[in-house]
This record gives structure tokens, sequence and C-alpha cells, in this order.
């Protein structure tokens, strides 16, 4: 790689690469070989200089620019490539490390990320504690040079295969619930800690439960400040719906089954395209893709010059859900309704069942129109009475009660 190469010139050796080390097929993600052909692709993409490519040198990345990204992710759009396991870590936990974690936490953890030797998984959501995820009842407590953590997560994300997690627990009760938390890195290998898989109706377990009994978690775990961890969780959730905006994970993207491009195929190969109400149908979700992408252009250029998105990041996430699920319903009108009538086990089956998730996970569609009506539109916040006691004196909870 020479000093003087332009963006252009880099973005054709990235198309060359992709093209010559692009899986010719992936397994599918219940196969236990998807994680060795995950994991080489990934390692083959960190020794030819395409992971991290805008993150510091010291810590792993290329300390190229953001543009040679942007330029690497769009030509990485044209293919099918068996990233999904590492979008937790490197979409949220890896940005969240580099913006508020210590050096020696960089140093540690965002090679390993970035080279596919460890995975990781984000532990927020709680079966009680999911929208209002403040509310969670997860305690870390210290005992000489550890947190002893006791709880129970659920929905969570890859945890299967996860190496490290992020969890954010609740270290003092005695203060308003926002501000007694803390964001910890857990080795999801300790002693104590033990993941449940969730199998949900496209057949896979996506998620888990994972319960932890008296895990220790060194004191210098902590990823920004003790009890400050809702700080730290928004810079992650922020972090989260950028990954989720630019398509990271799903069957959208501008090549995959639901897209435009994948649609129309489908459309033709079922000789159903010559039919105008097809091509109406097209014709609309073209005009919402080429739209939320415009507006997802938007928003990078504006993260890459520094300005945070705010708010903008859940019209984004809303605009991707909702994307995803009109793709899911013309999948299955131009297929002739088999994809409904198929096999979860079939890969479009599954890519179309999977898709109401968007509108949950990361946050759901209420929960964004929510944030865009407060923080975007001015509009009065939601009443809510249990931000000002002390979560101890919450009646609802166990530690209410204790
Ligand atoms: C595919 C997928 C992957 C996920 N991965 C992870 C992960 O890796 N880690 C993790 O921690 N979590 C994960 N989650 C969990 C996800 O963040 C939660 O499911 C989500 O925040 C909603 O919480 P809940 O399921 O408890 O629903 P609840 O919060 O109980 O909501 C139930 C319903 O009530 C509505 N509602 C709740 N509060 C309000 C309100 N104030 N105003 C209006 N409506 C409201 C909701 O919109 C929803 O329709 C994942 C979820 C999915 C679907």
């Amino acid at each position: 790689m020479s000093e003087q190469e332009t963006i252009h010139q880099f973005r054709l050796r990235a198309r060359d690469w992709l093209a010559s080390h692009a899986p010719a097929t992936i397994p599918s993600r219940k196969d236990p070989e998807y994680l060795r052909v995950a994991r080489e692709f990934r390692r083959a993409m960190f020794e030819a200089g395409f992971a991290g490519i805008d993150w510091p040198v010291a810590f792993g990345g290329q300390g190229r620019t953001a543009a040679e990204r942007r330029a690497f992710e769009e030509e990485a759009s044209n293919h099918i490539l068996p990233l999904v396991v590492f979008d937790i870590g490197l979409g949220m936990c890896a940005p969240t490390i580099l913006s508020v974690g210590t050096d020696e936490q960089k140093r540690r953890f965002i090679r390993p990320m970035l080279d596919g030797s460890e995975i990781w998984c984000q532990l927020f959501s709680e079966p009680a504690a999911g929208s209002d995820v403040a509310s969670l009842l997860t305690r870390a407590v210290v005992d000489g040079d550890h947190f002893i953590v006791n709880g129970q997560k659920v929905w969570t994300t890859g945890a299967e295969v996860s190496d490290w997690g992020m969890i954010l627990v609740r270290t003092n009760p005695d203060v308003p619930k926002h501000r007694g938390l803390t964001m910890l890195v857990v080795d999801m290998q300790a002693p104590g800690v033990t993941v449940q898989p969730l199998v949900d109706m496209t057949g896979v377990a996506h998620f888990n439960e994972v319960f932890f009994d008296d895990v220790h978690v060194p004191l210098d775990a902590v990823v920004g400040e003790v009890d400050r961890g809702w700080d730290t969780a928004r810079v992650l959730l922020t972090h989260e719906r950028l990954a989720v905006t630019s398509g990271g994970g799903t069957a959208g993207g501008s090549s995959g089954p639901l897209s435009f491009a994948g649609l129309k195929a489908a459309a033709e190969s079922s000789g159903i395209l010559a039919e105008p109400s097809a091509q109406q149908a097209l014709v609309d979700f073209y005009l919402l893709e080429q739209s939320l992408r415009l507006f997802n252009d938007r928003i990078t250029r504006d993260v890459l010059r520094g300005v945070d998105p705010g708010a903008r990041g859940s019209v984004g996430k809303l605009l991707q859900g909702e994307l995803l699920l009109r793709g899911g319903v013309l999948a299955a009108e131009l297929d002739n309704g088999d994809v409904v009538a198929g096999d979860a086990a079939d890969e479009l089956a599954a890519d179309v069942l999977f898709t109401p998730a968007l509108a949950i996970g990361g946050g759901t569609n209420e929960i964004q129109l929510s944030i865009i009506a407060e923080r975007l539109l001015g509009l009065p916040r939601e009443p809510a009475s249990d931000t000002k006691l002390p979560f101890r004196t919450k009646p609802t909870t166990k530690e209410g009660a204790a």
C-alpha cells in the first residue's frame, strides 16, 4: 500500500480484494462451520488492511480516512459477507471503548475485535427492564479488588459465541435509577456465567438468556466511571442506532434479498415483474430505499465531521425498520406467497420472518417515536414518576421490596 494511494485507487484495491476473497458460499448460522468461515474471513480482512480502516494504528486500526472506510463499506455492500457475528463488538462495543475507555482497555480489546479472534455481546435488557432499561436489577457489589455480579439478562444477541460482554449493572440503589448504574466488561467464560439460547420464529437462536451467579469482575473493567454507566450506555446506544441505520447485519443493504435489487431479481424470476401492481410496489420501495440512503449519507457525513447526530439516529433506525418490513411483505408477495407457506429453514423465509425484529431490537419503534417527539420536535416529555426517587424505594422492584 503506497502512501500516495488515492481514494479511488483504494476503492479499486478493495473491490479486487473482495471479488477474490468474499466466500462463494456462507454456511447457515445454525451450522457450526459458520463461525470458522466468519473468523477466517475477518482475519483475512484484517491482514489485508481493511479492518478498522479509520481507527487509530496504536490500537490495531489502519489510521486512514473516514472517506476510505466509507469507500470500503460501499464496495463490501455489493457482497454477502459473514460479518454479522462481529456487528455488536465492532459496531457498538469497540466505538464505546474508543470513546470512553482507558488506554489499557483500548490496547487490550480493540485489536482482537478487529481481527475476529474475540467476539462481543451487549447485555442491557432484562426480563423487567427493556424499554425502561434504567430499571434493571442486575447488581454489582465491590468485594476487595473485584465486583461480584448477580442477576439475569435476556435477548442477548450472540452471547453463545461471545468471549466478552459489555454489561450494564446497578452499583448504587440509593440514588435515582439512572444515577446508580455502571458499565463493565465481563468475561463470558468466567465461572458463574450461564448462557441459555432462545430460539425465535426463524428457527435460529439469535439471542439468549444469560445468568450471572456470583461472577467476579475486576475493578479495572469499568468502562467510563462507576455510577455513571448511563452516560456510557448512551454512547453505546447512539452507536447501536447508527450501526442499525447503516444496515449492518440485515438482509437489506444494496444487494441483499430484501433490497430493491434483490426484490427486482425475485420479481423477474417469478415472472411477476410484468404486472403494473408489482412495478408500482417496487418503485415505492425504491423511493424509500433511496431516501433512507441519502438521509444516512448526511448523518454519516456529520459523524465524520465530529457532529453528534443526536436524535436523528432514531429517525434512521425507524425508517430502516420500516424499509425491512416492507421488503419482507414485498418478498412474500413477489414470491406468490411461497415464502409464507415455506419452511423457515429456507434462507429467504428466515430473512422475511426476521424483519419485525428490527422494530424491537435497539429500542422499539414506539421508543424511537418518543425520542423524535421530545428531542427533535420539542414536544412535551413523557411523564415519569420514578426518575427522581432513590431506586431502592421503587415499589415494583425487588430492590424496593428489600
Ligand atoms: C432481534 C433482537 C435483538 C436484541 N439484542 C439485544 C442485545 O444484544 N442486548 C440487549 O441488551 N437487548 C437486546 N434486545 C432487546 C431489546 O433491546 C428489547 O427487546 C427492547 O428494548 C424492548 O424491550 P422489551 O422487549 O422488554 O419490551 P417492553 O419494554 O416491555 O415493551 C413492550 C411494548 O411496550 C411498548 N412500550 C414500552 N415502553 C413504552 C413507552 N414508554 N412508550 C410507548 N410504548 C412503550 C414497547 O414499544 C413495546 O411495544 C434485542 C431484541 C431483539 C428483538
